[in-house]
């Protein structure tokens, strides 16, 4: 039985008022209510909040003790790279009273001790098992329990797994040949050993220089005689200026520790930062370079990373802040060879995780330390003695790996989980991760991730995003038990939904550019998906609390008195497309339609002014057409590369009452660009001064002057198409009918984006998106009432799916938004164009809204949309579609 949620007081329960699983069930009662895999700070933490809970658990761990991270990897220098205040637990606010961090940056020995001494203080050991591995895990349907295995031969039974097997805890195999053959010490920098290792007068080969590896060679060549460092792939990285912990953060928590740790929830990495939201370009060369400076010198990873809004975005503003990067190590580094084969060049800055150092880069002005690029001189290799590269055979007593890891699926795919069915996760997995917010998976039930692949996990400040998840999975055991539920997961569409919305994030960003482990490309046969989730923790968490304000969206919740599922996306917007609107509530601007006409023209105006320009075309003219009753402006964008060009004859959107002829300069120079035509972008006549049909004769007129005028204006006689947006797009759509009717001039295309086509107020769009995406309902109709009379409105002129003859009209490219008022009626006059055998392309353009994607280098998600009607015009001016051939 499926019933309906209900809005109940209950739904605030929290775990203090639990309800045990025997008096709500008859099931079998498991051994323990959760078992959670793992005991680092996930783990740990889970132990703290589930018994403070009352809930019965147990705690299995591969490693004969905790810390997790920080009990593996013990390799010299090893170190946090966000400052140790932000990297440890909010839980135990009176922290200072019996803890102080040394460093800013702690060392690896200081992190597990904070760990054991956490544990110890809120005795947290006895819930684990230490130096067992959990092998399977299955989920036995009929009982509504997990069958959970260990190589110790434990079997035990839970209502819920959680998995807290760590992102970074799987390492990767050693890809090399012949290791089994070396004599002398093997050391790997996530296996560690607990005792001393001592280099000293030893030759010592590294291979990898991932942060492992950066933190681990100066402290090495500090030692050993010789070092040898192989490297693979260069990294970026920024001095971490250590030291003491800094007293103005200190001075920040004697003030109010709770605001601090509020504003790393609130922030976009999990340190309190602001989100930075200047573009690189929109500074002088001088200032730009003076920031590059200060993030270099603060020496703080997400500082750096933030100093431009688009550094992850746009490809230009990318390079150059790698190019400072670069041009820091040439500065540091004697030698110009090594100089050079340190710099990255083949992948963005910041799509890999970019490391902090101490004295990585001055390392290899050592005399007794040198880097071999294993890209020129690969390994073939390791011998009985050493290491054979193509050309050279090198002689060590020591080899250390640092190789990194099977990051963020790896533990949890090394566990033999069967859901539903028996169908098992390694499976469903086998072409990506697919999970609903990163937490849970569809067909395993009662499972949780803990930083798990769709999180912002790696991204983050780990220590905030673990505690967030756990925080959050405690609320749900709450919920599920203070409501009789047994059983909890997300459905399909709501783990479809976040997948692709995880994917759309990282799409309008350069991380997939990179061959790096946030894309799974350092283990051969991994799919390359992007893993973590990169919109930041403040919108991660902001979800993850909807989903519950919600109800649960996007989960299935039972038990033995019945079901509850509130299906649905808890993300439909692009993920840019709902940041702008953010923006924009947040602005609280006034809306066109609460102004007088000369106001709301002004007030656009001057909203145009704060946009990015667009990209750079070949040439701009400005001039005047003679339009149907007097001149009227318009600007030409030529493209950079020899003509003649084809033509497009753009009409600007603004509801016929605002805008004008450069009014949509940023995607006029876009077209341009992208579809190598001449784009001339022709002014209208206004209303409401004047009405309908005014703005149709000038369009004609435009349309008329510039065929006649082709070959004079740079562009090819007879290669014509028309453009339009909003409003433009209606009269891009009527033109093409009236030149259609009146015998020319011949069009080849049309282009209509997000056009009205009848103003049927009471199509399902206008009430769905009736507000919140930018163009109102509201505003729609008040552009319609300035421009044509009621009585009007079925006339083909305005209207052309009221016209009765589509026949033998242009080819067209019809883009609708999901999030537009005027949706269905774009989408109903593609159909009516195909209806009548009108070669048409229907593009809709999901998660966008009436106005994102005209708004070019600031909506990035538009671009691909863009591209579309850019390769549509191609298309149209292909000689086959020209008078000549189409007689
Ligand atoms: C060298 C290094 C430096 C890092 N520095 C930072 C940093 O500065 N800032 C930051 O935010 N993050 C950093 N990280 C990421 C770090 O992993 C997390 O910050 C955090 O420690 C993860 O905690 P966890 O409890 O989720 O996982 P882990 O600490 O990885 O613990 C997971 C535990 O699960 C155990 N386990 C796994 N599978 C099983 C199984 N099947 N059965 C039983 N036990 C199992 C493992 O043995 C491990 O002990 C670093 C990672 C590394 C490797």
């Amino acid at each position: 039985m499926e019933y309906p949620i209900t809005q109940d007081a209950g739904l605030e329960a929290r775990d203090d008022r639990l309800v045990t699983d025997s008096a709500r069930t008859d099931r079998p009662t498991p051994d323990v209510d959760v078992v959670v895999v793992g005991a680092g700070i996930a783990g740990l933490y889970l132990a703290y909040r589930l018994s403070r809970a009352g809930h019965r658990l147990r705690v299995f761990e591969a490693g004969d003790d905790l810390g997790g991270t920080w009990y593996w990897n013990r390799y010299p220098g090893a170190r946090v790279d966000v400052p140790s205040i932000d990297y440890m637990y909010s839980f135990d606010p009176n922290w200072q009273r019996d803890w102080q961090w040394s460093e800013k940056y702690a060392t690896q020995p200081e992190i597990l001790r904070y760990l054991n001494h956490i544990a110890d203080k809120h005795d947290l050991r006895r819930h684990i098992t230490f130096s067992t591995r959990v092998r399977q895990a299955g989920w036995d349907d009929g009982a509504s329990l997990w069958r959970v295995r260990t190589d110790g031969g434990d079997d035990v039974s839970a209502r819920f797994v959680v998995m807290a097997t760590g992102c970074l805890s799987m390492p990767k195999q050693a890809e090399v040949d012949g290791l089994e053959s070396f004599t002398g010490e093997v050391y790997f920098t996530s296996r560690w050993p607990h005792d001393p290792v001592d280099f000293t007068g030893k030759r010592v080969a590294v291979i990898g220089t991932g942060s492992s590896g950066v933190q681990s060679i100066p402290v090495i060549a500090e030692e050993a005689r010789e070092v040898v460092v192989f490297q693979r792939t260069p990294t970026f990285s920024i001095p971490a200026r250590n030291g003491q912990v800094s007293p103005e953060r200190l001075a920040l928590f004697a003030a109010n520790e709770a605001d601090y740790r509020s504003a790393a929830r609130m922030s976009p990495g999990g340190i309190p930062m602001e989100r930075s939201i200047t573009p690189t370009f929109s500074v002088s060369e001088a200032e730009r370079q003076q920031r590059y400076e200060r993030a270099w010198g603060i020496g703080e990873l997400f500082e750096a990373i933030n100093v431009y809004a688009d550094v992850l975005s746009n490809p230009a503003a990318n390079h150059e802040f790698a190019e400072f990067f670069r041009n820091k190590i040439r500065a540091i580094v004697d030698d110009p060879q090594t100089a050079s084969d340190l710099c990255p060049t083949d992948y963005p800055v910041a799509t890999k995780r970019p490391c902090l150092d101490t004295n990585y880069y001055a390392t290899y002005n050592l005399p007794h330390v040198r880097l071999v690029n294993v890209r020129k001189h690969p390994i073939r290799q390791i011998t009985e003695t050493g290491i054979d590269t193509a050309h050279e055979a090198f002689t060590f007593d020591a080899i250390v790996f640092a190789t990194g890891f099977d990051a963020v699926t790896g533990a949890i795919t090394a566990v033999d989980i069967t859901g539903r069915d028996d169908a098992a996760l390694k499976d469903k997995w086998a072409d990506g991760p697919q999970t609903y917010l990163g937490l849970t998976t569809a067909g395993f039930p009662n499972l949780f991730l803990i930083t798990g692949p769709g999180s912002p996990s790696v991204l983050s400040n780990m220590a905030v995003s673990i505690e967030q998840h756990v925080d959050w999975v405690l609320d749900c055991l709450g919920h599920l038990r203070a409501h009789g539920f047994a059983a909890i997961e997300p459905t399909a569409t709501a783990e479809a939904g976040w997948t692709q919305h995880v994917n759309d994030c990282a799409d309008i960003t350069l991380f997939p550019a990179a061959n790096s482990w946030y894309m799974g490309a350092n283990v051969p046969g991994k799919p390359r998906v992007f893993l973590p989730y990169p919109a930041g923790v403040d919108f991660y968490r902001a979800t993850c609390d909807e989903v519950v304000a919600r109800d649960y969206l996007g989960f299935k919740l039972s038990g033995p008195e019945g079901s509850m599922c509130n299906d649905g996306l808890v993300r439909r917007l692009q993920p840019d497309v709902e940041m702008i609107l953010i923006q924009m509530a947040a602005m609280n601007l006034p809306t066109l339609d609460s102004m007088p006409v000369d106001e709301a023209r002004a007030f656009y105006a001057q909203m145009s002014t704060t946009r990015p320009p667009g990209p750079d075309v070949g040439e701009i003219v400005d001039g005047v057409l003679p339009g149907a009753t007097g001149d009227l402006a318009y600007r030409l964008y030529r493209p950079p590369t020899p003509g003649p060009h084809a033509i497009v004859v753009f009409f600007h959107g603004g509801g016929w009452v605002v805008g004008d002829a450069v009014s949509d300069d940023p995607l006029c120079r876009d077209l341009c660009v992208r579809s190598d035509a001449i784009v001339i972008s022709a002014d209208y006549r206004h209303a409401p001064e004047h009405r309908f049909p005014a703005a149709v004769d000038d369009a004609m007129a435009a349309v008329r002057w510039v065929a006649d005028n082709a070959e004079a204006l740079g562009g090819m006689p007879g290669r014509l198409a028309v453009c339009g947006w909003s409003a433009g797009g209606n009269l891009a759509a009527v033109v093409s009918r009236l030149t259609r009717d009146a015998g020319g001039p011949h069009i080849v295309g049309q282009v209509l984006l997000t056009p009205p086509t009848d103003g049927d107020l009471t199509r399902a769009s206008y009430v769905e998106n009736a507000d919140g995406y930018g163009l109102t309902t509201a505003l729609a109709q008040w552009c319609y009432d300035h421009y044509i009379d009621p009585a009007d409105r079925r006339d083909p002129r305005f209207a052309p799916l009221c016209a009765g003859d589509l026949s033998g009209l242009p080819p067209a490219i019809v883009v609708t938004a999901e999030f537009d008022p005027l949706r269905d009626e774009g989408k109903a006059y593609a159909a009516a164009l195909d209806a009548a055998s009108v070669p048409v392309e229907h593009v809709r353009a999901r998660g966008h809204t009436h106005q994102s994607l005209t708004m070019v280098d600031v909506a990035l998600s538009g671009a691909p949309v863009r591209a579309r009607i850019a390769n549509a015009l191609r298309g149209f001016f292909l000689p086959t579609r020209t008078p000549e051939t189409a007689a």
